[in-house]
């Protein structure tokens, strides 16, 4: 079965949740592009996508997720053998047996006939502009409604011309957020696969968010990050109760409760303020004492 390409399908039961918060300030300008044909706005050459509601810039969680995957990829070395259109190329496990031993597979998911064994386990949403970085744009009366046109010359490669190229961005400084990513626990290893998450956000923060990064745009760091977990118990349901199977598997236990976790917490002086983190520094210096927390808890 290991080398089928067949779909195996098995249940799925979700373990838990884990959910990482916090904003991510622009170091850079931020060019992540939207459609010029909808969001005719000036009549600026490279348009920022904006929310319709609002038209505020915001950092769709697609945007984000992709670029966790594409860096996470190449940190791995994984071939980008799978194509998502517009000459964009992804890696996919093509077998289960790749599968079992690829994190990338494993975290972000595979789209196609493999999917219905395998569940995607981190969930990127949408990330609006902060309230309070939207009212100081405005204040700052930027070229654009909350952007700033940076001009750069593009260079004809036949002619060697210089031709004056617009380029929207939101400006250095502004704050995104909050962002959040939910990441579902499946299986017993899944806690200890959340490292993988936090490496490709280390690995983002020393990169770049959206386009023109070679030039110098997209660079971010998150801040404010906050760490919380769910149970089943928290949906109010627990499974050990229900599951004689799961109830048996020592590997398979969770805190009964999220405050299980937090109790744990704030009963250490050093770490009052439960799931509170910072950079992402913070986060990776207590991960493993986290993880380790979730795991072994109940
Ligand atoms: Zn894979």
């Amino acid at each position: 079965m290991a080398d089928s390409q067949t779909a195996e399908f098995k249940s799925v039961r979700l373990l838990g949740r884990i959910f990482l918060t916090g904003d991510i300030e622009l170091k850079s300008g931020l060019h992540i592009g939207g459609a010029a044909a909808t969001l005719s706005i000036g009549g600026v050459d490279n348009q920022v996508i904006r929310d319709p509601l609002t038209g505020r810039p915001y950092i769709p969680g697609s945007s984000l997720r992709g670029k966790l995957r594409s860096l996470s990829e190449k940190f791995a070395g994984r071939p980008q053998n799978f194509s998502i259109g517009q000459g964009v190329q992804i890696h996919v496990c093509k077998t289960l047996a790749d599968y079992r031993t690829c994190e990338v597979c494993q975290v972000f998911g595979i789209p196609g006939e493999l999917e219905a064994s395998s569940p995607t386990r981190l969930l990127v949403r949408d990330v609006m502009l902060r309230e309070d970085s939207a009212a100081d744009l405005l204040a700052l009366r930027t070229d654009l409604p909350y952007t700033e046109i940076k001009w750069e010359a593009a260079i004809d490669r036949v002619t060697a011309a210089a031709t004056p190229r617009q380029m929207e961005r939101v400006p250095a400084g502004a704050v995104f957020g909050p962002f959040e990513l939910v990441y579902s626990l499946y299986e017993p290893g899944d806690a200890a696969r959340f490292a993988h998450v936090v490496r490709a956000l280390e690995l983002l923060q020393d990169d770049y968010l959206g386009g023109q990064g070679s030039r110098g745009s997209g660079q971010i760091r998150f801040i404010n990050l906050e760490l919380k977990t769910k149970t089943p118990a928290d949906y109010g349901v627990d499974p050990r109760a229900t599951t004689p199977a799961a109830a048996a598997d020592p590997t398979s236990t969770l805190p009964a409760t999220a405050t299980d976790v937090t109790a744990g917490e704030s009963a250490t002086a050093a770490d009052a303020t439960a799931g509170k983190l910072g950079t992402l520094a913070d986060l990776r210096s207590q991960l493993d004492a986290r993880l380790a927390r979730l795991t072994a808890g109940g």
